[in-house]
C-alpha cells in the first residue's frame, strides 16, 4: 500500500478572526446639511473631517470648514 499524495488530511479551517482596533466614526452630511444623503466613515475623527472638508469644498461650494462646522460634524458624528 503506497499513500494517496493526492489526499491531504490537514484540510481544516480556522476560523476568521476580526480584529477590533478601534470603534468607527460615522457622519451624514445631513445632519448638517439637510438634503445632503452622503456618508462619511473612517476610524478616526480626524479622518471623516479630512473627507468632509474635501466634500464641502466639491459638492458644497464651500472653500474653507469653519470652526463651527467642525464643531457641528464633531458633534453629529456617531460611533459604531
Ligand atoms: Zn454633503
Amino acid at each position: 500500500m503506497s499513500p494517496d499524495p493526492g489526499k491531504c488530511p490537514a484540510t481544516f479551517r480556522s476560523p476568521v478572526t476580526v480584529p477590533i482596533l478601534s470603534a468607527m466614526k460615522l457622519f451624514s452630511c445631513g445632519d448638517v446639511v439637510p438634503g445632503c444623503d452622503a456618508q462619511f466613515e473612517h476610524d478616526s475623527e480626524d479622518g471623516i473631517l479630512a473627507a468632509v472638508a474635501q466634500h464641502a469644498r466639491d459638492v458644497h461650494g464651500l472653500a474653507a470648514v469653519s470652526a463651527e462646522l467642525v464643531a457641528a460634524v464633531r458633534s453629529a458624528m456617531v460611533s459604531r
